[in-house]
């Protein structure tokens, strides 16, 4: 370990509370600066992120990747919580998070529901080796890594139609990110988008094209984040039935030829 002094992040719990009816125990609190701390320690070698301030960092990575997954963590948002595979067993929950960098929004997500499993997949080898060098130290044991593109883990069957919620922020146009997240997705299963800003044009663009992926727009839910109030949007996908088989397309064909 080298000498870089890190400063504590915030702990606002009351934001937590209030915004996301959530609050980290004491243990999920320690998960939480450890990872700022890998981070910034990890950013020395490799750019990892820009956003390095603790107020920020707290707010853009760690409270903006928890929002994503507010519907899941507030009780009773029957549209939006997955539905149970039994009735009387809790669902499953099998998260993916595509292009996921440093680890975000996943390794929030999988501090937070210690009991879901999350894979977090980017087509960036070091970035992955990254997040498999600290894992041991933040002792998660429900995250599974991979190296690869979106495109090519959704035409694999152990991943095709494997998991309840996929989640993608800062990867592409939303078209994109639909073609990436729907084909992974089980029926029933829920894609997040994250986003900046959205117009409802883009919405009325949106809706044929999650059509065309077996998909429906369940929500679209617009908020402002907590500190410097910056106005951000989620889209929430439901798969409602089978995606074709020739989607996502080839490697960079989703980016050149968005649906
Ligand atoms: N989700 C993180 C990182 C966003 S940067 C965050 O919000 O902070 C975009 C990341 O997506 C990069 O790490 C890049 O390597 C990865 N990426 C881009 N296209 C991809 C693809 N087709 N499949 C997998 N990963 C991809």
């Amino acid at each position: 370990m080298n000498n870089l002094t890190v400063p504590s992040l915030p702990e606002l719990p009351e934001i937590w509370q209030q915004t996301l009816n959530w609050q980290p125990t004491a243990e999920q609190q320690v998960k939480l600066q450890r990872l700022y701390e890998l981070i910034l320690e990890g950013n020395q070698k490799l750019n990892l992120t820009r956003i390095t301030d603790p107020q920020e960092f707290w707010e853009k990575h760690l409270w903006d990747s928890l929002r994503g997954i507010a519907p899941l963590l507030r009780d009773g948002e029957k549209d939006l919580t997955p539905p149970p595979h039994h009735p009387t067993t809790p669902p499953p929950r099998h998260f993916i998070d595509l292009g996921t960098g440093a680890g975000f929004p996943g390794i929030p997500v999988a501090i937070a529901l210690p009991d879901c499993s999350v894979t977090l997949v980017d087509s960036t080898r070091k970035k992955i080796a990254f997040i498999e060098n600290i894992l041991p130290e933040l002792e998660l044991e429900n995250i599974k890594t991979l190296t690869g593109r979106a495109e090519e883990i959704g035409q694999q069957s152990q991943h095709r139609q494997n998991y309840d919620v996929a989640m993608i922020r800062a990867v592409g146009n939303a078209s994109v990110c639909a073609e990436y997240t729907l084909p992974l997705l089980k029926q029933g299963g829920l894609a997040i988008i994250y986003r900046g800003n959205w117009t409802e044009d883009e919405t009325t663009a949106l809706t044929d094209v999650v059509k065309q992926l077996g998909g429906e727009i369940a929500a679209i839910e617009q908020f402002t984040t907590p500190l410097s109030t910056s106005l951000r949007h989620c889209l929430y996908l439901r798969k409602i039935a089978t995606t074709p088989t020739k989607y996502p397309r080839a490697v960079g064909i989703p980016t050149h030829k968005p649906l």
